[in-house]
């Protein structure tokens, strides 16, 4: 690997595996886990699961899947260039959205307000479920039994309450201390990845437009230089033109940015970055305009009325579902009807993660078993 910085994360500073292993042959801890999260269940599954459209709307929208490959390779290209770890920042990236309900934000929204009166549900706490518990797949322990940093990473936010029982990785959000830079990393290159490929999604499904969106300055600027440079140019290599110039300015803006924060601080020690404010940032400027694209997003797409159907519909599927499952738990397969539950919050736990584990189109075949009349192929 490239040179890394004092203050990045190494094999040699790591807290290392909650159950300890022999060391990896040929590849380091963190390509170790994220080898083990490409072959996990939960990750195929993200095929399967959308962001924005329901994954039978159109095969070139993105999924989760697709979502998570993008955020992994902006967030190696900017620890290459920080001399922070990529491989960390590759293996939080494709773990970040493991623990996402079907349907996206509307899923996860139904499923928190079922899961109100139990704890609530939150993808990003479900995240680390699936990597510390869910995953079935080693004869000595559930989960992939990843590094401390790996899960700290995916393990973006939590409220006091829940760190304090998940032990030494809640224990930043008790200390008021800030996850490593490849963490930060990965958390912006999320937004970095979801702001531009919703762009290009919405526009692709006709839900937007290129002229709404020469209003908006992160845009518009991109926008009239592939105009003037191309002015015969179609329509769709516009939109990729300008997309990809924008991922460039973000990336480019972030690294310039971080680097200053960074030499700011004088780090020296990985154990710095956790005591220092959080590094990794846009520049005031950028930071602004990614909030105007942002806010445009939710009013012009999220909030489309097609859009917003969709998410009724995925709604009442989850709290359907959960409401059926929990009422009578013989509905529910042998696995999760055999969880150890000593109360109500323990069986809707289960329900949870049976719901959660879901992908688009299982959770709507699995509502059409249980609820439709008419015959259904089982
Ligand atoms: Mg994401």
């Amino acid at each position: 690997m490239h040179d890394l910085a004092p203050y990045a994360v190494n094999a040699s500073n790591s807290r290392g595996r909650s159950i300890a292993e022999d060391a990896p042959q040929g590849r380091s801890e963190f390509q170790r886990d994220r080898d083990r999260i490409i072959h996990s269940g939960a990750f195929r599954r993200l095929e399967y699961k959308t962001q924005v459209f329901v994954n039978h709307e159109g095969d070139l929208f993105r999924t989760r899947l697709t979502h998570s490959i993008e955020v992994a390779q902006i967030a190696r290209s900017i620890a290459r260039r920080l001399h922070l770890n990529e491989d960390l920042a590759e293996a939080i990236s494709l773990a970040h959205d493991l623990g996402h309900t079907p349907f996206g934000h509307a899923g996860q929204d139904a499923l928190n307000a079922c899961m109100k009166a139990y704890g609530g549900f939150e993808h990003n706490l479900q995240s680390l479920r699936v990597v510390d518990l869910l995953e079935e797949r080693y004869a000595e322990f559930d989960g992939l039994n990843l590094c401390f940093e790996t899960r700290a990473g995916i393990l973006k936010h939590c409220s006091a309450e829940n760190a304090a029982q998940l032990g030494e990785v809640g224990e930043r959000f008790l200390r008021d201390q800030r996850p490593s830079l490849e963490a930060q990393i990965a958390n912006l290159a999320d937004e970095i990845a979801y702001n531009n490929h919703d762009v290009d999604d919405g526009l692709r499904s006709g839900l937007i437009t290129l002229e709404q969106l020469a209003e908006v300055p992160l845009v518009a600027a991109h926008l009239h230089e592939v105009r003037a440079a191309y002015p015969a140019l179609p329509e769709r290599r516009v939109v990729h033109e300008t997309v990809r110039r924008m991922i460039n300015t973000l990336v480019s803006d972030l690294i310039r940015q971080s680097e200053r924060n960074i030499g700011a601080q004088r780090l020296v020690s990985l154990e710095d970055v956790y005591s220092a404010p959080a590094l990794i940032a846009f520049s005031t400027e950028i930071a602004e305009q990614q909030r105007v694209l942002k806010n445009f997003l939710r009013t012009q797409l999220y909030r489309h009325y097609h859009v917003m159907r969709m998410s009724a519909k995925a709604q009442r599927i989850i709290s359907e579902l959960f409401g059926i499952f929990m009422a009578d738990k013989r509905l529910l397969p042998p696995q999760f009807q055999q969880r150890e539950a000593r109360d109500d919050a323990d069986r809707a736990r289960a329900v949870a993660d049976y719901v959660a584990g879901m992908t688009d189109r299982y959770a709507i075949r699995e509502h059409r078993r249980i609820f439709a009349v008419e015959e259904v192929p089982v």
